[in-house]
């Protein structure tokens, strides 16, 4: 199985050319990444038929290697640079650390404008909302649906942010693309193989939450699931997964998946202290932690009057502690190397 051929850093251009054509001829499509050394040709498909003598021979070539993960597209070995995400002037990896904030749900056209704003000045880059809610009782508030994304619509044109909304199901993914810069995959969706497939097929960049029992393989595979459909723009954001304490967190942030997909793979790894806690006063510690352990970005939940929040209010910044919150992690963002 040949996977990834890496050219000699003596080979000439016109081996490298040779190589590439013949992979193309095969009937598939490559991933290439030139560095000063050398140059790393990925081969995108079903390489399980092809033998590495068939390039082991070519001239230039130096080594051929055969990824055995499930997951191919995602990894580090086949695509070695960070993937740099850009939407709407954001630019997502790569050096950057992006804030995205918002309410838990869009739940008035005031509710959300307000916090918009708040949210550009003191920072933020991409601004969140739930219009479609995936609630744990069928009888909470399940989101103003697309009456909700017309209000993020709003709040985008006003504001200049990037928005990035929650998509349900497989029949919602156009409506919402039409609006939304990042589509969201929930947690509870992260196994929806169909909806993956159908996000992989869209233009926007999908956001990839972690599902709560999800090993680090399966949140990969998933992520694999969008890549594969043509969707280059994936990131991943761990959530918090489940454990046997939940009398002092909703959740269990597992910030050492952080530094393992920052090694495994080469997409944006996000973090969302919020859900990870289900507190607000562990938001700033567990974000500061989140960017030292390698993130490239923060989901962060504000709503103007927590305690009136019709979701998640118990874990949401006021639009003044937002602002504070990021003041403190700006020098942590400094030593990271990050522009915030
Ligand atoms: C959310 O971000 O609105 C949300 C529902 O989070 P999760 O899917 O991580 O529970
Ligand atoms: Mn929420």
């Amino acid at each position: 199985m040949a996977d990834i051929v890496i050219m000699s850093s003596s080979a000439t251009q016109k081996q490298t050319g040779a190589v590439i054509k013949k992979i193309k001829k095969m009937g598939f499509d490559i991933n290439l990444s030139k560095g000063a050394e050398k140059t790393i040709i990925g081969i995108i498909g079903d390489t399980r038929g092809i033998s590495d003598e068939v390039f082991r021979i070519m001239p230039g070539v130096g080594q051929v290697i055969s990824i055995l993960k499930s997951y191919k597209l995602g990894s580090r070995e086949f695509h070695p640079q960070d993937t740099v995400i850009k939407t709407r002037g954001v630019e997502i990896g790569g050096g950057n650390l992006t804030v995205i904030a918002g309410p838990c749900s869009v739940e008035s056209r005031k509710q959300l404008l307000k916090t918009a704003e708040f949210i550009k000045k003191s920072g933020g880059k991409v601004l969140r909302g739930g219009a479609f809610k995936p609630r744990t009782s069928p009888y909470s508030f399940s989101g103003l649906g697309f009456e909700g994304l017309q209000i993020l619509r709003e709040a985008k044109e006003k504001t200049g942010l990037a928005v990035i909304t929650e998509v349900l199901s497989t029949e919602d993914v156009d409506g919402t693309a039409e609006i939304a810069d990042i589509l969201q995959i929930g947690a509870r969706n992260m196994f929806n193989y169909r909806l993956l497939q159908k996000v992989g097929g869209s233009k926007k960049p999908v956001l990839l939450k972690r599902a709560f029992s999800a090993t680090i393989a399966e949140f990969l595979n998933c992520a694999e699931y969008i890549l594969k459909e043509g969707n280059k723009n994936v990131i991943l954001c761990e959530r918090g997964i489940r454990s046997f304490d939940s009398e002092f967190t909703r959740n269990t942030l597992d910030l050492s998946a952080v530094a393992v997909l920052k090694k495994e793979s080469h997409l944006p790894v996000f973090v969302d202290p919020s859900h990870g806690t289900g507190r607000r006063d562990l938001v700033t510690p567990m974000s500061k932690a989140a960017v030292a352990a390698g993130a490239d970005g923060l989901m962060i939940e504000v709503h103007p009057r927590p305690a009136e929040a019709l979701s998640d209010g118990f874990q949401s910044l006021t639009p003044e502690m937002f602002a504070q919150f990021m003041d403190e992690i700006k020098p942590i963002a400094r030593v990271m190397h990050k522009k915030l």
